[in-house]
């Protein structure tokens, strides 16, 4: 580039094929170490000149070295050293416009403490004993997606986890803890266990910026502010300075999860950087950013930042970044953060080149169907927003805010209502959340698409939505059995739908942020899971755990094929106090048919059951019958804010 462009002129090239020609490369980014040696490589296409600063730690040492970058072609800047620099630091002074920026790399693998430089390292020598044996878990029938975050699981004294390591990768290594280390009541990976999830979703693991590595070690952050996509944070480590160590301690977490049966899901934020003055733009000044007419950012993600994932250079930064986690650290799926700020090009891409290398449908797909704000791709560009979804692969998930707010009200106003708190039982709409509003009925291809929930880490927690809609007094803390009927019922309702089952952390127990809808920079003490209260709540999640197990024996319940919605037989209503379902399970299980009945008043509702003999699986006090059924036939009462769930005994 000869003339100095301004940053509307610059949108216009790096739209325009003609860059895409000339600056696209499938050449090796970053650095690495081999037997010849150490690479360096940066994609800085508009610099004039690049300076590899070579360090002996991660913090503010003087350099060891400066090498001045040779200039490759297509935008590459390299330097090759003929010895192996594992464990050296590194930045680079990227000049662009006679403007020069210090910056750590896009594509470093570790660095130092708070990410501020790069760190050479060779990745086999972090791999934990017995890692290359390490598999996960085969993918089992049902998924059931358990979100939690590193620190918050793991921080509460009484979780049963050593003082030391508590809110760290290597809590996530302790797989038996129990209630205050008593013996009795399982706590964290083991009550995950329990309760039946399948799968572990880890909100941000990769290197963010709010919590200061080097500072206090109660400080929390939910971690959605990305600075280094492919280096695990620091403040999970036991030790952020040393590059290597989050890297081995991350792994030895995965490792453990998956000898504990989990599979892991690591929740990624392609969609904006901490700042917008982050390594991609240091090293490409706006190229990975969408830009305004006037060439200011454009602001899709609410964070000051929108990551322009369909220009190439960049498609191929995000779609490297997960091929390198799920091979380097062994990651069975991936949850993106506004996933509707993202093309739906890359994203059937990334399906496409993970079935490829993995297996079809091995790796898990989905996101959040919608942005933070207006975005701004290039011309034409389609985005993997809601209205998209039957334009994405049919493995590629999406969270289904309708049935989330259908069953317990909008997560945008606190008084508003849904089928369990106050809002009426509609048949039609539980219908539409049984099919995962999918096909003819709603936005998705089929339930393989749906990700089912009640509630996340964004908003309030169910428990807390539930106590803002039913008591007046807002004792969040305590414990109203009304409250509890409403959860159970809620659950009950959403164990029915043939989504993937998604729950954040804690909801089985009644987790209470204290009717605080957004918790990101909140003490960790409000954030924290309160094993204290799973022990308190247990019936509740007991109730959890036996509808999970009962969904994952009914086909009806967990069907994922475009043929799901059709296993609806009939739908009965009763005013909007009650409604039933009648569900063709398979031929050839246990029930043929299934029927889900729910009452949401205060008055128990007569049902006249289908002919034949029916057994009771569960109902509103015990999500367990199905262990030991009792057979009835004729008539059937739901009692007042309760579910019934029965099968048809086969002839
Ligand atoms: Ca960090």
């Amino acid at each position: 580039m000869e003339k100095q462009m301004t940053p509307g002129q610059l949108k216009k090239w790096f739209d325009s094929e003609e860059f895409e020609q000339q600056y696209h490369t499938d050449a090796p980014l970053g650095a690495w170490p081999d037997a010849n040696g150490t690479h360096f490589a940066l994609w800085a296409p508009t610099a004039q000149e690049v300076r590899l600063n070579l360090y002996p730690d991660g913090g503010s040492s003087q350099e060891l070295r400066r090498v001045a970058m040779r200039r490759g072609e297509r935008g590459l800047w390299l330097h090759d050293e003929y010895s192996s620099l594992s464990g050296v630091y590194y930045d680079y002074d990227v000049t662009v416009d006679g403007h020069t920026r210090r910056t750590q790399d896009p594509y470093a693998r570790a660095c130092g403490v708070n990410g501020l430089r790069g760190m050479v390292v060779d990745l086999a020598g972090t791999d934990p004993e017995g890692w290359a044996q390490d598999v996960a878990p085969a993918r089992p029938a049902e998924d059931v997606i358990y979100e939690i975050h590193v620190k918050d699981f793991t921080w509460d004294p009484h979780s049963g986890v050593p003082e030391k390591l508590r809110g760290k990768f290597a809590a996530l290594t302790l797989t038996d803890t129990t209630l205050d280390d008593k013996g009795d009541h399982p706590t964290c990976l083991s009550h995950a266990k329990c309760l039946g999830a399948t799968h572990i979703q880890l909100m941000p693991v990769y290197d963010y910026g709010s919590v200061d590595e080097a500072g206090d070690p109660d400080a929390f952050n939910w971690g959605y502010d990305p600075v280094n996509y492919n280096v695990p944070e620091g403040s999970y480590a036991t030790d952020p300075y040393h590059g290597e160590v989050r890297i081995r301690e991350m792994k030895e977490a995965v490792m453990a999860l998956h000898r504990c049966g989990f599979r892991v899901i690591m929740d990624v934020v392609y969609n904006h950087t901490y700042q917008l003055e982050s390594c991609l733009f240091k090293a490409a000044p706006w190229y990975y950013y969408r830009q305004k007419e006037d060439g200011s950012a454009s602001n899709g993600s609410g964070c000051g930042s929108e990551i322009a994932s369909e220009r190439s250079m960049c498609a191929r930064y995000i779609l490297d970044s997960i091929l390198y986690w799920a091979e380097e650290y062994h990651i069975d799926g991936f949850r993106f953060d506004l996933m509707g700020m993202l093309d739906v090009p890359l994203m059937n891409r990334i399906q496409h080149e993970l079935d490829k290398r993995f297996g079809k449908d091995e790796k898990l797909l989905y996101g959040e169907p919608w942005a933070g704000g207006e975005c701004r791709p290039r011309a034409g560009v389609e985005l993997a927003h809601k209205g998209n979804m039957k334009k994405l692969d049919p493995a590629i998930g999406a969270f289904c805010d309708n049935t989330r707010d259908a069953v317990k009200g909008s997560v945008m106003d606190e008084r508003s209502t849904g089928f369990v708190n106050g809002g009426g039982l509609w048949a039609d709409s539980l219908a539409n959340c049984v099919r995962g509003w999918s096909g003819q009925y709603g936005d998705f291809a089929a339930p393989s698409q749906t990700i089912t929930y009640l509630s996340s880490h964004d908003d309030w927690t169910l428990w807390d939505k539930l106590v803002c809609t039913m008591d007046p007094g807002r004792d969040f803390a305590g414990r109203d059995e009304r409250v509890v009927q409403a959860n159970k019922l809620a659950f009950a309702i959403l164990a029915g739908c043939q989504g993937h089952l998604f729950t954040l952390s804690g909801e089985e127990f009644g987790r209470t942020k204290l009717g605080v809808k957004n918790t990101y920079n909140a003490p960790v003490t409000l954030n924290r899971m309160d094993w204290q209260r799973s022990y308190d709540n247990r019936d509740l999640a007991e109730y959890y755990r036996g509808l999970i197990a009962l969904r994952k024996q009914q086909p009806g319940l967990r069907d994922k094929s475009t043929a799901a919605a059709g296993r609806i037989r009939a739908i009965r209503q009763w005013d909007s106090r009650a409604a039933a379902i009648l569900l063709d399970n398979d031929e050839g299980s246990l029930y043929p048919e299934l029927l889900l009945a729910y009452n949401v008043s205060q008055q128990a509702v007569e049902v006249n059951l289908p002919e034949g003999d029916w057994d009771v699986l569960a109902n509103g006090e015990s999500s367990l019958l199905w262990q030991k059924p009792e057979t009835i036939s004729g008539k059937a009462q739901i009692a007042p804010m309760a579910t019934l769930i029965l099968g048809k005994v086969k002839q």
